[in-house]
């Protein structure tokens, strides 16, 4: 099982750079990147079911049944595993329901790609949890790396879940195109949801301190950085009154 966290490592590292060569070129083709000529879609609700599944079933899985720790969960591990859960929950079941918009497409090769990378990444993630040594012991909880990342990944996900909500709410009134979003980190960012991934998403590497924590966290900036460039350039383009200080992603820098 060891040779395949190292495969699947390895793999999400590749995977993360090739799509970061893709989208610097062209941003993923779903939501307003998606054009009319894009062939082989379905519904975006069932899309998100699906793609997002593999995230909690391939953790779990892995955790309790495929390459369980050896002296059994200990606190730490169960922590970052109902942490995990939770946050899965939110994205791949709570949020596609929380959308409003329920005619959107999406691609299904991006269904297949997600589907693909996220079985990956709940496999490695989970045999690292249940394999450090430092998540075997309770100690770990006074850990200043432990302490640090759960203050960050909290603030980030409270960043995140704002935006998703700022978002949804423009499409309140059953209205089915864009408008400029507005208040809390949309102050700062075009990709105020983004944002608060990739800080969440560092917090969580931290508090784990595993490799497959610190590669999920490049693989996002990876991914999400040049999608919010786009984003970014995007509103620049539609948008004339668009909000000058806005940056696309990091406040104040990018
Ligand atoms: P987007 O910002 O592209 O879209 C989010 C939702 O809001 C979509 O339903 C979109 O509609 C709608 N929306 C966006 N901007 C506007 C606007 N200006 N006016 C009205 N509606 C708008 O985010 P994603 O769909 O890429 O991501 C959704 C969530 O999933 C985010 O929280 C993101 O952080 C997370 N995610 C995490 C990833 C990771 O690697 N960990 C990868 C991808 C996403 P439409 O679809 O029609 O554009």
């Amino acid at each position: 099982m060891g040779t395949a966290y190292l495969y699947a490592l390895g793999l999400i590292l590749l995977m993360g750079l090739g799509t970061l060569a893709t989208t610097l070129r062209q941003a993923g083709p779903y939501g307003r990147h998606m054009t009319e000529a894009q062939r082989g879609t379905m519904p975006a609700l069932p899309a998100w079911l699906l793609f997002e599944s593999p995230q909690w079933f391939a953790f779990a899985l892995t955790f309790w049944l495929l390459a369980p720790p050896a002296a059994g969960p200990a606190a730490p591990m169960l922590f970052i595993f109902c942490l995990w859960q939770a946050h899965y929950t939110y994205r791949g079941l709570i949020y596609p329901l929380r959308m409003r918009d329920r005619h959107r497409r999406f691609p299904l090769i991006a269904v297949v790609m997600g589907f693909s990378f996220n079985l990956l990444n709940g496999f490695a993630n989970a045999y690292d949890v249940g394999h450090a040594g430092h998540l075997m012991s309770a100690d770990w909880f006074a850990d200043p790396r432990f302490l640090a990342g759960l203050v960050v990944a909290v603030i980030g996900w409270l960043v995140n879940f704002q935006a998703d909500s700022i978002l949804i709410k423009l499409r309140a009134d059953g209205f089915t195109g864009y408008r400029v979003p507005r208040g809390g980190a949309f102050r700062y960012v075009s990709a105020a949801n983004y944002f608060g991934e990739i800080v969440f998403w560092a917090g969580f590497a931290l508090m784990c301190w595993t490799w497959a924590g610190l590669v999920f966290l490049l693989f996002t900036m990876a991914n999400l950085m040049p999608r919010a460039v786009a984003h970014h350039r995007w509103y620049r383009r539609e948008f004339p009154d668009y909000p000058k200080s806005r940056r696309a992603v990091i406040p104040g820098l990018l």
